[in-house]
């Protein structure tokens, strides 16, 4: 593990849903927001209401910004967010969850809480100065934001769609070249 439990899920979470305003859409009934709730193992007030959902909708790009930042802009949006919402970091153990941080209001709207689980998993990262963890894919028709926990900082695509999608291009260019020395 590269950050903490918390801190990972959250900025997973929020990748997930900036991704999500990528073409196709994938958040557009409130079943999509069901399934990254329990993805992400959400607690708290969880409408499913259309005005829930489109609310979660509407911070995606403040989601994709903070997370395609460079460092400084980036505490300038975590430090706005933390502010604009009164977040007051508390410890919390709840289900089968250890200490972790709860900082806003467990019963406050839902996007809101997202943006300051956000904010405050970006805490982490800006502090370990690891930015490089977040980028854009590689695929050159995609723009999904990637976050790489892995080790060996391999991770390169949004996802395995793009991911697959290379692999096979980049074997047919290997073929190409190869009858290319064969003639
Ligand atoms: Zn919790
Ligand atoms: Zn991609």
């Amino acid at each position: 593990m590269v950050f903490t439990h918390d801190t990972e899920l959250g900025l997973q979470a929020a990748v997930t849903l900036a991704n999500s305003a990528q073409e196709p859409d994938t958040l557009t009934g409130v079943a999509d927001l069901d399934a990254v709730w329990d993805e992400f193992s959400y607690t708290g007030r969880h409408e499913r209401t259309r005005a829930e959902l489109d609310a979660v909708r509407a911070i995606r790009p403040q989601l994709r910004a903070l997370l395609t930042a460079d460092r400084d802009r980036a505490v300038e949006l975590v430090n706005d967010w933390l502010r604009t919402y009164d977040a007051v970091p508390q410890l919390a153990r709840h289900d089968q969850f250890d200490w972790h941080i709860h900082a806003i209001d467990p019963d406050g709207p839902l996007d809101r809480r997202i943006l300051v689980e956000t904010a405050m998993a970006m805490i982490d990262v800006i502090r370990a100065d690891d930015l490089t963890r977040l980028g854009v894919c590689a695929d050159d028709g995609c723009e999904g934001v990637v976050l790489d926990l892995s080790r060996n900082r391999s991770r390169r695509f949004c996802s395995t769609a793009c991911g697959n999608r290379n692999a096979v291009a980049a074997y047919r260019a290997r073929r190409r070249d190869e009858d290319r020395d064969e003639d």
